[in-house]
């Protein structure tokens, strides 16, 4: 159920609704908009009794949503989701197309600068690297942990960059919290509920990468596990799926951009990287991305990819990521978007 507040309704009596849901047993979800704040109801097993909350101070209607996922979708909140970064005027969503990029790992102190004063010379906003990585063998490189974490501050002081980094456990995820400014969650994590649950219990942005198997309904409905646990700030990520197809490590799967944007309000990126596996394909799939709407795109860059601990044959070179900016910039008018450069690359070029 939702509670579309009147456009002038006044703080108290949001807040007047909020509380009545509460003492009705279940969790309202406040969902300020340009026009009107409107407000997700949820934990009803049935029906909500209507009458009630129609009659409240302030409240236009009482709408039922017809979606599995409620906070998730445009029925409760028609404008796109625009994700703010206090102290920065980097954005993920809206008009603003994000640009996230740096190694799968971090491998080492010198490494780590040296691809971010790289990426950031280019404009990027957000710097990618991996603390914590779920590999598929046991054996390989599984990150540098909290130490990566700790490079990353020193990156974000140095270069002014968000950070971005995956936690794959609860244990991470509360370290993860402390040090980053978006919260990863990866392909293979996108159904671990529990996971979900807590990352909804943080106060930063989570980046929900779509499983590997994942229907849009599953990766949605991911989503609103999060949600569901009062973080609304969250980014989708198509990453590629798992099909017959064997000239490339996934399918990149576009078409899922325009099916989010009709379904939902939450921003999409698009990752070239782990979506084809080849370094020859990173720079056409993000052209194609960003012509199919996509808000933005995470890529991994790496200054040595032939000596990279993971990830090396996708990852693409620094000077490779200089032309994918200049490239989306142009493309980015055309489809109604612009690419914000950093205001800090000309400052570390100096
Ligand atoms: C990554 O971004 O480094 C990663 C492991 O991605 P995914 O979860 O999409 O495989
Ligand atoms: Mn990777």
């Amino acid at each position: 159920m939702l509670v579309v507040m009147k456009a002038q309704a006044a703080p108290e009596e949001i807040q007047a609704v909020c509380e009545h849901i509460e003492q009705l047993g279940l969790r309202p979800h406040p969902l300020p908009g340009a026009q009107r704040t409107a407000i997700g109801i949820t934990g009803n097993k049935g029906e909500v009794d209507r009458g009630n909350l129609e009659g409240l101070a302030g409240v236009a209607e009482v709408v039922r949503i017809s979606k599995a996922y409620k906070l998730a979708s445009r029925e409760a909140k028609d404008e796109d989701t625009v994700i703010r970064f206090p102290g920065s005027d980097a954005t993920i969503g809206g008009r603003s197309l994000a640009m996230i990029a740096g190694p799968c790992a971090i491998e080492s102190r010198e490494q780590a600068f040296a691809i971010a004063e790289q990426v950031a010379t280019s404009g990027t906003q957000f710097f990618r690297g991996g603390a914590y990585k779920p590999r598929t063998s046991p054996y390989a490189f599984q990150g540098l942990g909290i130490e990566a974490l700790r490079i990353m501050a020193a990156i974000r002081d140095r270069f002014g960059l968000r950070i971005v980094t995956e936690a794959i456990d609860s244990e991470s995820l509360d370290l993860v919290a402390d040090w980053a400014d978006v919260i990863q969650i990866g392909a293979r994590n996108m159904q671990n509920f529990s996971l979900l649950k807590r990352a909804g219990r943080l106060h930063k942005p989570v980046l929900l990468k779509r499983g590997l198997s994942a229907t849009l309904d599953e990766f949605l409905m991911s989503a609103e596990y999060v949600m569901s646990e009062g973080n609304y700030e969250v980014i989708l990520c198509e990453r590629g799926v798992r099909t017959f197809t064997d000239h490339t490590r996934n399918t990149l799967d576009l078409s899922i951009i325009p099916a989010v944007q009709h379904l939902s309000h939450l921003p999409i990126l698009v990752d070239p990287s782990h979506g084809t596996g080849k370094r020859e394909s990173v720079l056409p799939m993000a052209r194609a991305a960003v012509a199919a709407g996509a808000d933005g795109i995470i890529v991994e860059v790496h200054n040595h990819p032939e000596k990279a601990l993971s990830d090396g044959p996708q990852s693409i070179y620094p000077e490779q990521f200089a032309t994918m900016m200049n490239e989306l910039e142009q493309i980015a008018p055309v489809v109604g978007r612009n690419l914000p450069r950093g205001i800090r690359a000309e400052a570390v070029k100096a």
